[in-house]
């Protein structure tokens, strides 16, 4: 028997459960962590499976007991004290998790808010801390695909937020089988999640391999077809023709042609993913180093500092130009968005 296949001790269902509990009830991000590592998974519209799983097969195992495409998952059951001890180091801040400093600023550089994500990721392979950084790239219209950049223009194209889901962590395989060992990646607080078990479930014996994870605040995400329409039904726009989209203080703004139209973001509600109903997460509580807008003013970027990891690489910004942070203001969203989740429905393993 070669090495790869391992006595079955436990019969598991692999990418069956993953598709009964998370896929079929519409819990998944499109993160695309089950895809990273498994050629079995491809993302389509959602996850698929294009050939039979090795699980199905009696006494063979070429991956974790439960399958690693159910263990990564965000949405599955998760141990996020587990994950903080292995990646995290700082205070236990309640509702913002881990913290080792809490700050704002900018830093020169044009990007959705203060620049400081990409500020990070360019002082990031300028330093060779890491040789390539997962990015979001606008591709035609507003949607957007997940790159490895592994130049400073690349990083520079990839700023500014897309509000669609962007399969980030399927990259982390492709990297590291392209021979990339030191890599950053930018994602929602779910996809850092994802990152986190991966890392524990099947990275954390890979030697030499060290992953910076630069996580997003984020409230909620969108489905493009519907944010198009409201889009086009509220403001009159074609969001594919957008120069830039933003959400803050409550209000949706969309610049096209060079003028800003606004509406209210609770009048996007039809157009949130379903997933974003049960998260918990506002802040990216597991991210080396968390960065929104909300908490700063405009212009700026809020920064929440969590492990030390996340400091080396903070530290290394030249023109950070600092402002004041409202720490209220970051907790009482963080609460609003748990009072969201409806809890009256069955509800996805992770929140169980
Ligand atoms: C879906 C979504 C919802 C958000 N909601 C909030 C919110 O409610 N409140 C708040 O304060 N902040 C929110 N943010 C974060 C905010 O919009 C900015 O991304 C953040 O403040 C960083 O600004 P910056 O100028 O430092 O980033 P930039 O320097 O412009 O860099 C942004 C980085 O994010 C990456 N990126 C863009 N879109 C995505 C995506 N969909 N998935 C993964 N990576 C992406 C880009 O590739 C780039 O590297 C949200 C972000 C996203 C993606
Ligand atoms: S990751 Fe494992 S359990 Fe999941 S589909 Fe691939 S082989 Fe099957
Ligand atoms: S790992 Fe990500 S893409 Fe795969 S099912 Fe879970 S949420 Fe969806
Ligand atoms: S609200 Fe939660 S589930 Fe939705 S994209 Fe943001 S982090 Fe992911």
């Amino acid at each position: 028997m070669s090495e790869i296949f391992v006595p079955l001790v436990k019969r598991s269902e692999g990418f069956k459960a993953l598709k009964r509990e998370v896929i079929d009830k519409d819990f998944c991000t499109y993160c695309g962590a089950c895809a990273s590592f498994c050629e079995h998974i491809v993302l389509k519209e959602r996850p698929e499976l294009v050939e039979d799983c090795s699980l199905e097969f009696e006494d063979v195992i070429q991956c974790g007991e439960n399958g690693i495409c159910y263990d990564v998952c965000p949405m599955t059951e998760t141990d996020e004290e587990e994950l903080e001890d292995a990646f995290l180091e700082g205070e236990q801040d309640g509702e913002l998790g881990i913290v080792r400093k809490l700050t704002a600023g900018s830093c020169g550089v044009q990007g959705q808010d203060g620049g400081i994500v990409t500020c990070l990721l360019l002082a990031g392979l300028k330093n060779e801390i890491f040789e390539c950084a997962i990015v979001a790239m606008r591709t035609s219209g507003f949607r957007a695909e997940p790159i490895i950049a592994e130049s400073g223009e690349e990083i520079k194209e990839g700023a500014g937020t897309k509000y669609v889901a962007v399969p980030m962590v399927s990259k982390i395989g492709e990297a590291i089988k392209e021979g990339k060992r030191r890599i950053a990646i930018v994602g929602t607080p779910c996809e850092i999640r994802a990152t986190r078990k991966l890392q524990l479930a099947l990275l954390e014996e890979v030697e030499n391999i060290d992953i910076v994870t630069i996580g997003l605040f984020c409230f909620e995400n969108f489905g493009y077809e519907l944010l198009s329409e409201k889009t086009r039904e509220l403001l009159g726009i074609e969001l594919g023709k957008a120069e830039k989209v933003q959400i803050s203080k409550g209000r949706y703004r969309v610049r096209s042609k060079g003028e800003e139209r606004s509406c209210k973001v609770a009048a996007l509600e039809d157009a949130i993913r379903n997933n974003c109903f049960y998260c918990d997460d506002f802040t990216a509580r597991l991210a080396d180093i968390s960065v929104g807008s909300l908490g700063s003013p405009e212009g700026f970027s809020t920064v929440i500092i969590r492990s030390k990891k996340g400091e080396e690489l903070f530290n290394l910004l030249e023109d950070f130009v600092p402002t004041d942070v409202d720490r209220e203001e970051i907790i009482r969203t963080t609460s609003l968005k748990k009072d969201k989740i409806r809890w009256g429905d069955e509800l996805p393993p992770v929140l169980k």
